[in-house]
């Protein structure tokens, strides 16, 4: 069997690795020039969803959730995730994506205010006229799972390569699974990817007292202002006023005291707390905002530009990348992935990028 390598040990590269390793491939290589998750992996939110506004994003994470259910409460909390309404606006985009969902098998619930209050404790429900709620999604450590994925891996043969860059091993098949650096990558092989670096900045609060374990990820459908629990304290994101496209992943520090703001508003037992860390990550965002996963050249395979959401994918896309490596063909339709779509000019139709 020919000697594949997978390029990049974060998430995406992780999970081709391990799925590649359990359906039997003899010569795997994982190779990552930094450390495992030291990319946008070990800075991701962690939100698991499958609340998508298209066909395609809510297949590679409906397809994921047996396996994060799989790992278990230490490494997925499932909590649900939990978006409010506070227009009609909103409310009415919500349903619209509620009937989508549902009809991909997605058991996504409408919630009155009353019932937003009672499923998420300590959140401000005042000016909320809806909301919907999958129980299945939650939230979950990225780096910590992928350890547990290379930990995986390596019983099973796979080699891993920390601190050597990609283009330093022999492979006669390459996956390029470098997250914002895979058009960096791919130009090595003439190829040309539509995948460009966006950045995101997070904070986590100081601790803040009596946060119900059960707290789901919260969404604001209107601002996508959005967070979760994470040990004692708030996990805290939005985007960026203007977008940030750039290689660099600096935090806004004037942005933060409204962050703060809106989260007291929101979650009244906030008020008062501080930012204790914040961080930044990039986005691989493509044109339309979902993946390129296919052969983009001769023994070059490409599954990166997951435009912010490829943590809670990278289940179903590792095993499917793994079928059609080793197969040909994979049970999961990829064909709405390939790099190919864009010779037509596919634009961004996918509405929930957070
Ligand atoms: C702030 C933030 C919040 C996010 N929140 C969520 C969320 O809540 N849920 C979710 O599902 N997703 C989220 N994401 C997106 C998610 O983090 C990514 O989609 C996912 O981690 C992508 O994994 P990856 O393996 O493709 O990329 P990465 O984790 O970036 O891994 C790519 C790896 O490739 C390595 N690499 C680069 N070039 C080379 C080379 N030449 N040779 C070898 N290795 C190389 C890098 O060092 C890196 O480790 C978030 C991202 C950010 C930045």
């Amino acid at each position: 069997m020919a000697r594949i390598v997978v390029a990049g040990g974060g998430a995406i590269g992780a999970s081709i690795a391990y799925h590649l390793a359990l359906a039997g491939a003899g010569d795997v290589v994982l190779a990552e020039r930094g450390t495992i998750a030291s990319g946008s992996t070990g800075r991701a939110m962690g939100g698991i969803r499958q609340q998508f506004s298209t066909a395609a994003e809510v297949r590679l994470a409906r397809e994921s959730i047996d396996f994060f259910e799989a790992l278990g409460p230490d490494l997925f909390q499932q909590v649900g995730y939990l978006f409010l309404a506070t227009t009609e606006a909103g409310l009415r985009s919500l349903e619209e994506r509620q009937a989508l969902q549902a009809g991909l098998g997605v058991p996504v619930e409408r919630l009155d205010q009353r019932e937003v209050e009672a499923l998420a404790s300590g959140v401000f429900a005042g000016d909320v006229l809806g909301g919907v709620v999958c129980r299945q999604d939650g939230v979950a450590d990225p780096p910590a799972v992928t350890r547990e994925l290379v930990r995986r891996l390596v019983e099973l043969g796979v080699d891993v390569l920390e601190g050597t860059p990609e283009e330093d091993v022999a492979a006669e098949v390459r996956v390029l699974a470098c997250g914002a650096y895979s058009a960096e990558a791919a130009t090595r092989y003439d190829v040309e990817l539509p995948v460009r670096p966006l950045v995101r900045q997070l904070f986590e609060t100081t601790p803040i007292r009596g946060l119900s374990e059960r707290l789901p990820m919260v969404l604001e459908t209107e601002s996508g202002f959005h967070f979760r629990r994470y040990g004692g304290s708030l996990r805290v994101a939005m985007h960026d006023p203007e977008p940030r496209w750039s290689f660099e992943p600096s935090v806004d520090e004037a942005i933060l005291p409204e962050r703060l703001e809106r989260l007291a508003r929101r979650f009244p037992a906030a008020a008062g707390a501080q930012v204790s860390r914040a961080w930044a990550g990039l986005y691989d965002m493509t044109p339309d905002a979902h993946p390129i996963i296919g052969f983009v050249g001769d023994g070059v395979y490409a599954a990166c530009g997951f435009s912010g959401h490829g943590f809670m994918q990278s289940p179903a896309v590792g095993r499917a990348v793994a079928e059609e490596l080793l197969h040909g063909h994979s049970v999961l339709d990829l064909s709405p992935y390939r790099l190919e779509r864009f010779n037509a000019g596919a634009v961004f139709p996918e509405e929930v990028v957070l």
